[in-house]
């Protein structure tokens, strides 16, 4: 049958961060199954529903196949010399009219390394603008931020296996159970833990909890204080960690002044003393884990709360060890590749815009003068998009992603790229949302079709490679970005004598080389045979290539004196309360069945009959109130727009006064209601919290 494969071959699921090692089945050409690597140290041979039928979206339909060009308000057929040549002659004429900074750059965590790599270079040295951001940005760029402030770097300090060695983990606003399925198994595998799950809604992971926090919407960060407070004043604190390895304890004791038990009690509407016993597990734990996800990135105030988290896991000395760990549970399989190589917040090799040594380092490395490295950073997703609402980005290039279901409050949006004098949009699929409104559509390969590397949240680098070849006439990302190099006239330059993954991944491998994130003892060999390595992997690295790495076990952080960062933080109300005309609290999550704006999985027959359609969660008081029944179908409404037709959930998971919306559905956009709000310093948007009402449709 169609289904037993001739041969296999090794790669990585293109999913999610859990970066599961899988098998590629393949039969006369054609991707027929997929199969977990038993050999892979992350997942032993598990995969969860959307891995296990990943080899359906090489052929699903809807792939791009063929450049296309607007003609006439048509999308018709180009080839690619064409297709190139007319992008690069309209971002260069766009740039000559308006500045070199007219021109946006929206890319996404989806490609390999060696493509962001390349990527960066390309338009920052290439194109010359420094407007140039992912879609990470509406996902992780707040756990960035706040590691870059309390360590001095990026880059989450634990690994997978402390799931399975420490006695207390805590998890803030992480439904791993349906966003990273894979990673219950390993907290299965450790039967002496304590599982504390904070969430305002009881999810399949706050089912799991030996101890759950039903905290009210955004209160996290109050929770938090709360505990620091009740360790500092029972002095449960490890004082010559703080002593030795950190710095900021006055200040940070001060500022917890008014985060007494019964502040914390209220704001978060928990029990004072499920609160202290909370700070008493943690603080008395040999290892300590906490995890992060969306919860506390999509917020206002997402850098805080990662801050005050990691001043949690350092007052207790829970980093750097066995089993202790402030962890960033990212988002996309390969978003932590954006955030090493990217050249969009820093410089590759976490390098700093700011420092004069980094520029002139990095420039030596690219055998270029150092004038030309940005001394600051430009515009951050929402604010490339800001840009364009304004008129000061006429063109843009996104790759990858579909903004036009993902980006909140979607009206502004749509009104950014209206006002564009050219869109491109490079991805694997057409028509999608945001490919229907391009001037070019360029058809890229995906997962199954190309080579190059994904790093997953514990940054363990596995490796990609291409069982069939693309569809037609669609190349990969990194093809696609040499092509434009000759066009531009830079490839020699920027690309000297590259032609496949491995060279651009050999140069980053040299200019990684003595930093944070050293993969400068990783060669494709080597990930071939072991199937992941975490970084730093230094040339010469002794130990065992699988084994698990921990970043500052020797107490040294990666800022100028050395120390970490205890930083005071501040909770404030989320920015959109419920008033008497929208008296509900909008959240908005995923469901296991699903990929983000279901590119990729709506066309996977087996996913769809699984999650067909949107739904709203609402607590029995509040349908009652409302005289509504379950399977109505509901509209929900806020002062940016509506959403309509849903199907309603009636269920004690959501507490009263609140509501859930997955926001997978292009047809049922929870981004039609969600607002422009975001995180200050890392720009994230607060996706978590708005004030809606509900009625029948
Ligand atoms: Fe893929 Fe994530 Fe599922 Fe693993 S847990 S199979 S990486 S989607």
């Amino acid at each position: 049958s169609r289904k037993q494969a001739d041969r296999w071959v090794n790669s990585t699921c293109g999913y999610c961060s859990v970066g599961c090692g899988m098998q590629l089945g393949v039969k006369d050409g054609h991707v027929v199954s997929v199969r977990g690597n038993r050999a892979h140290p992350v997942n032993a041979g598990k995969l969860c529903p959307k891995g296990l039928a990943e080899h359906y979206t090489i052929e699903a339909e809807g792939r791009a196949r063929f450049p296309l060009l607007r003609k006439n308000g048509q999308l018709e057929r180009v080839n690619w010399d064409d297709a190139i040549g007319t992008m690069v002659e309209q971002f260069r004429a766009v740039q000559c009219k308006y500045g070199p900074e007219s021109l946006g750059i929206i890319s996404t965590g989806q490609l390999v390394t060696e493509e962001f790599y390349a990527l960066g270079k390309l338009v920052q040295l290439g194109f010359g603008t420094r407007n140039y951001d992912g879609n990470t940005t509406l996902c992780m760029s707040t756990a960035v931020a706040g590691y870059k402030r309390s360590f001095g770097s990026d880059g989450p300090p634990g690994a997978y296996e402390d799931l399975e060695h420490a006695d207390v983990i805590l998890l803030i606003g992480a439904n791993v159970a349906e966003n990273h399925p894979i990673l219950c198994t390993r907290l299965e595998a450790n039967q002496s833990k304590t599982l504390i799950v904070v969430d305002p809604r009881v999810t399949k992971t706050a089912m799991m909890a030996d101890i759950y926090l039903p905290v009210k919407p955004r209160s996290d960060l109050a929770l938090i204080n709360g505990l620091l407070r009740i360790v500092i004043d029972e002095d449960l604190y490890d004082k010559s960690f703080v002593a030795s390895h950190t710095s900021g304890l006055e200040d940070l004791r001060e500022s917890l002044t008014p985060y007494t038990l019964d502040y914390a009690a209220q704001i978060t509407g928990l029990e004072p003393e499920l609160i202290r016993k909370t700070a008493l597990l943690y603080a008395n734990a040999k290892a300590a884990f906490i995890g992060w996800t969306m919860g506390v990135n999509h917020s206002t105030k997402g850098t805080e709360t990662v801050n005050a988290i990691n001043n949690l896991a350092l007052i207790t000395g829970n980093i750097g060890r066995k089993g202790a760990s402030p962890f960033s549970i990212t988002g996309q399989c390969n978003a932590m590749g954006t955030r090493e190589t990217g050249f969009t917040s820093g410089i590759p090799g976490y390098r700093k815009f700011e420092s004069e040594m980094d520029r002139r380092e990095i420039a030596r490395l690219w055998n270029i003068s150092a004038e030309r490295i940005p001394t600051q950073r430009g515009l951050a997703y929402p604010d490339i998009i800001e840009g364009a609402v304004a008129g000061k980005i006429r063109a843009l290039w996104i790759l990858g992603t579909n903004p036009l279901v993902s980006f909140p409050n979607i009206d502004v949006l749509k009104h950014a790229l209206g006002n564009l004098d050219f869109l491109v949009v490079q991805d694997g699929f057409h028509p999608t949302p945001t490919t229907e409104l391009a001037d070019l559509v360029l058809p890229a390969a995906i997962w199954g079709e190309k080579e190059g590397t994904y790093t997953n949240s514990e940054r363990r680098v596995s490796k990609v490679n291409a069982a069939v070849a693309p569809p037609a006439e669609a190349r990969s990302d990194f093809d696609i970005f040499l092509a434009v190099a000759e066009h531009l006239g830079c490839r020699e330059e920027l690309f000297p004598d590259w032609r496949e993954p491995r060279d651009a991944f050999d140069e980053w491998r040299r200019v990684s080389a003595g930093r944070l994130c050293d993969y400068s003892g990783m060669t494709y060999e080597l990930l071939d045979q072991s199937c992941g390595v975490q970084w730093p992997y230094p040339i010469g690295e002794k130990s065992r290539a699988t084994a698990s790495r921990r970043l500052y076990s020797n107490g040294q952080f990666e800022t100028d004196d050395g120390r970490a960062r205890l930083l005071s933080t501040r909770w404030e109300p989320f920015p959109e309360q419920p008033n008497s005309e929208f008296p509900l609290i909008l959240n908005t999550g995923r469901t296991v069945e699903h990929w983000h704006t279901r590119t990729k999985t709506g066309a996977i027959s087996i996913l769809q009959r699984m999650s067909p359609r949107a739904w709203l969660e609402m607590n029995p008081k509040d349908a009652q109130q409302l005289n509504l029944q379950a399977h109505d179908r509901v509209e929900v409404i806020s002062a940016r727009g509506r959403v309509s037709k849903i199907e309603l959930r009636i269920t004690e998971i959501v507490a009263p006064g609140q509501v859930f919306l997955p926001f997978h559905f292009a047809e049922t956009n929870a981004n039609q209601i969600t607002q422009s709000a975001f995180d200050p310093i890392s720009r994230e948007p607060n996706y978590k919290q708005c004030a809606v009402r509900v009625e029948r449709s």
